[in-house]
């Protein structure tokens, strides 16, 4: 009798449990529920700041940065230009032999270095540049003799630097701040170019910055180059943001002379986008205020790479302490902040398998949760698809709202005018739920205008980027000798 009335008592409590994990599930998904009404609010918005962006310096929460980027590439640029991109977990550098109209990119060679824990956060500048310039000089190295450098000349660089900068000039900027969890105080408020000057000095390099961009400026130019309807470019990756092309005269706060082309390039950093329409959860909120950047990059927060495997992990945490989701022990792994990455996340969310054995794998080698039930690994799915769901929904609104400050959200006179977005980052080209949902979200908010309208993924679109810039702002005028 005894145990029977024991058995039934923790069928009870078993199922109570469940209640609660069901409740908690239920609560959060209406937190970040995204319905179309929503997210034109969120796109309205959008544009909103990005006008405020551009009236005045610190207008809004936007800064709609001038990147001094007034003329696209062509496929005229000649010649051989380094590239470095800094700004996500790897640090790449790259060359690229460009042979003109005809012969476009005749080679081109990447090396990929990742950066240590030690140097991206808490170091200090020299350490970090001393870094980038020997891998540089090292891979400068090994050029080989397919690659022309007419004699006594000096190589010349793009330098692709993913984070918020004062642009100064097309080739010097301060940085404003660090976000991706890089932190390394003594860099804020310096020229990274000069900082790289110094430290490819002290490696005995001889190569000079042409260009000093975002990616997402990188990405836009080398989507041009490939496809001259490219008009804006998005990284959703590691962060997110958005670059796209603007008419001169309708950016108040540019005092500079009025470029030749009429246009000039605009680095978002949409990451710090916030608006009260943004569907924000008390987890959202707790990973910001554990973050590195407390208060900053609301939107990448919710939206990006680095985060939503984070958010997953917040949420199951919740639901192991307060609901036994996982029986009667919380996993002492989904404590430690940062464990689920989100490539883990996404092989998790995509397991097409009767019994979710991906899943089940996973819970086990990261969590060290031995024996998960198939209800469990319901739950998890479930999770995946929420967070994702509105990281990608949200992104879609983003881009809606750049495409409604050009006039390009609706048929101008019946026409269809093509607006391509170049989007590059490993969430967007490897998460295939977030890419599939941001595009049929795209058709949901721009209605029979989302024909004209092409997201097209533009893969290492900003090293490329980064190069054919240098190219057209050589200190040789004299490219087509080259
Ligand atoms: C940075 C941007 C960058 C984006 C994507 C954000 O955290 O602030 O400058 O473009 O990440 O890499
Ligand atoms: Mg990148």
């Amino acid at each position: 009798c005894g145990v029977a009335v024991l058995l039934m008592k923790r069928r009870m409590k078993n199922s109570g449990e469940w209640g609660k994990v069901e409740a908690l599930l239920k609560d959060f998904e209406e937190k970040c529920a995204t319905p179309v009404g929503k997210l034109k609010q969120v796109a309205d918005a959008m544009t909103v700041e990005m006008q405020a962006g551009l009236a005045s310096e610190g207008g809004s929460k936007l800064k709609m940065l001038i990147s001094y980027v007034d003329n696209l590439p062509t496929g005229d640029e000649k010649g051989l230009f380094y590239a470095l991109d800094l700004g996500g977990t790897n640090f790449r550098v790259m060359r690229v032999q460009l042979g003109g109209k005809e012969k476009r990119i005749v080679k081109h060679e990447v090396k990929e270095v990742s950066i240590p824990q030690n140097v991206m956060a808490g170091s200090s500048s020299e350490v970090l540049f001393d870094f980038i310039a020997t891998a540089l000089a090292e891979f400068v190295a090994t050029e080989g003799d397919d690659f022309h450098l007419p004699p006594g000349r000096q190589r010349e660089l793009g330098f692709t630097f993913s984070f918020p900068v004062k642009q100064l000039s097309i080739a010097s900027g301060t940085l404003i701040k660090w976000t991706k969890g890089f932190s390394i105080e003594d860099v804020v408020g310096q020229d990274v170019v000069g900082e790289l000057a110094k430290a490819m000095e002290r490696a005995g390099l001889d190569v000079r910055v042409a260009a000093l961009v975002n990616d997402t400026v990188g990405t836009l130019a080398g989507g041009r180059y490939n496809n001259p309807d490219v008009i804006a470019a998005v990284i959703l990756g590691t962060g997110t943001n958005a670059a796209y092309v603007e008419r001169a005269h309708a950016i108040p706060k540019w005092h500079g002379l009025l470029p030749k082309s009429g246009e000039m390039v605009i680095n978002m950093e949409w990451g710090n986008f916030r608006s009260s329409h943004l569907p924000v959860t008390e987890y959202d909120q707790n990973l910001d205020i554990e973050s590195l950047n407390p208060g900053e990059q609301i939107y990448e927060k919710i939206i990006s790479g680095m985060y939503l495997g984070e958010i997953l992990r917040r949420v199951l945490c919740r639901m192991a302490e307060e609901a036994s989701l996982f029986g009667d022990y919380v996993p002492s792994k989904l404590k430690v902040p940062f464990v689920l990455r989100t490539p883990d996340m996404s092989a998790m969310h995509h397991d097409e398998s009767a019994d979710l054995k991906v899943v089940g794998n996973k819970l086990k080698d990261i969590l060290e949760v031995p024996n998960s039930t198939l209800k469990m690994r319901k739950i998890v799915v479930e999770l995946c698809d929420i967070i994702t769901s509105r990281g990608a929904r949200l992104s879609a609104a983003g881009i809606v709202g750049i495409l409604k400050k050009l006039g390009r959200d609706t048929f101008k006179d019946g026409e269809k005018q093509r607006s391509v977005i170049a989007v590059d980052g490993a969430l967007f080209e490897h998460y295939t739920k977030f890419r599939n949902c941001l595009k049929e979200t795209m058709k949901e908010l721009l209605g029979d205008a989302a024909d004209s309208t092409i997201i097209e993924l533009s893969n290492d679109g900003s090293g490329v980027g980064a190069a054919l810039l240098a190219a057209s702002h050589s200190q040789y005028t004299d490219l087509e000798e080259s």
